[in-house]
């Protein structure tokens, strides 16, 4: 027996085909959110913090706009418990399981570290304990949750006249964010990047275990997880090494031609006696854009001189340079720069100084953000150092 064949009109056609694609949609929204297997499991795990699995777009984001990986949920834990909850929830669920789990600092990664496609995002930043803790003496450190930004710890440890040794270019970072990588600025050429001013940690292990380690105890956990990239466990709380801070800084910026120039001086610094307290090189391209644009350290009450320097469309090598410094020793620290300065072989009139309070200089990438309303630093071009002086 044959039937005839069936024929739709052609709006009719176009209007099932829309169904389907709706269907077809919608089908993999819900099933990447609130269907997925693993959201039953969730919900029932018993928490202080809670989880969200609607808001979750912001969480498949990070700085380097590269990557989205939508996860199922994201943990706002408020305790290091919850925390280990989720953990051991995965671990239990054994090998066979998908769901995975990826600490989430700032979101300041470039190539989606901190995101879990499918998984369980932890918004770090929910984690407020321990509150920042500050115990002065003769070997002062703070304590302070993993989640922590490191301009928080900055600006609490000020109130001790204490500072960290070691940081990154930018502070609206976190402590975990950065640990799990290296945390990298021009100080680290005296005191070794941040993961070698740590003294203890509180980690989350893989199997949901809360454990302490440092030097002495659990030695490799500590180690792995110091640069660790996220892959060794959790930090939930760090102890970090504080010196005395510094009042003031002179803040210093030359410019190069010559690549070998460049980093003989760099260095003949790091290796001179009553050198600068930070020390960093970086390639710059004279173009515009905020990060790229040398013209970003004229000053803009200036423009005419920023305008009349020529690099004739030539990468350039800028050092920068501080000193830092308390107000009893102004006139010898100036001296001592000078007498640094006269060392080097940078192109002569591109020598930029500011003076600036210790917070300011390591601030200076948001000072750098806020250019735009023209809050830049003050700096002072002059062929030497004695310009600059003269000027203050
Ligand atoms: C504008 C900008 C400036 C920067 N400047 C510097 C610089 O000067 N020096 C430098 O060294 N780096 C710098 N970086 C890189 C930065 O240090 C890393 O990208 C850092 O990981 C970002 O910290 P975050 O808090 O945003 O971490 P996220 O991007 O959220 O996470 C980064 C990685 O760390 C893991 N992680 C996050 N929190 C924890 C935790 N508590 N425990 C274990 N693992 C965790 C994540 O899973 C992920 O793998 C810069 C990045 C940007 C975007």
């Amino acid at each position: 027996m044959t039937y005839p064949p069936v024929y739709f009109p052609k709006q009719m056609n176009v209007f099932i085909i829309e169904c389907i694609m709706v269907l077809f949609m919608s089908c993999v929204t819900i099933r990447t959110n609130l269907c997925s297997p693993n959201t039953p499991s969730l919900k029932t795990l018993p928490l202080d913090g809670h989880f969200n699995f609607h808001e979750v777009h912001h969480a498949a984001r990070d700085f380097g706009n590269r990557y989205q990986f939508l996860p199922v949920a994201v943990l706002h834990p408020k305790t290091v418990s919850d925390i280990a909850t989720i953990v051991r929830h995965v671990w239990d669920l054994g090998p066979r399981s998908e769901l995975t789990v990826a600490a989430r600092g700032h979101g300041h990664s470039l190539q989606g570290q901190s995101q879990a496609h499918q998984g369980v995002v932890i918004n770090m930043e929910s984690l407020k304990v321990p509150q920042i803790q500050i115990p002065t003496g003769s070997s002062p450190y703070v304590d302070a949750s993993g989640g922590e930004l490191w301009i928080n710890i900055l600006s609490e440890s000020l109130k001790y006249g204490l500072a960290p040794k070691s940081w990154t270019d930018y502070l609206h970072l976190t402590i975990g964010g950065t640990l799990s990588n290296a945390g990298i600025s021009g100080q680290a050429f005296r005191h070794g990047p941040q993961i070698s001013n740590v003294h203890q940690l509180e980690v989350v292990t893989g199997k949901g275990e809360v454990v302490n380690c440092s030097e002495e105890q659990n030695e490799d956990l500590f180690h792995s997880v110091l640069g660790g990239l996220g892959q060794f466990g959790i930090i939930t709380r760090a102890r970090i090494s504080l010196e005395a801070a510094p009042a003031r800084v002179k803040w210093i910026r030359v410019l190069y031609s010559d690549f070998t120039a460049f980093t003989q001086d760099q260095e003949h610094l790091m290796s001179a006696e009553n050198t600068f307290d930070y020390i960093e090189g970086f390639v710059i391209i004279n173009r515009t854009g905020l990060l790229n644009n040398w013209r970003s350290s004229f000053n803009s009450k200036d423009p005419v001189q920023a305008s009349q320097f020529k690099s004739d469309g030539k990468t350039l090598f800028c050092l920068e340079l501080a000193k830092y410094f308390n107000l009893d020793k102004t006139k010898i620290i100036d001296e001592e720069i000078e007498n640094s300065l006269s060392q080097l072989s940078y192109i002569r009139s591109t020598l930029f100084v500011s003076e600036v309070a210790y917070i300011d200089f390591l601030d200076r990438k948001k000072l750098l953000e806020n250019l735009t309303q023209q809050k830049g630093p003050c700096y002072v071009k002059g062929t030497n150092f004695k310009d600059f002086i003269s000027a203050s």
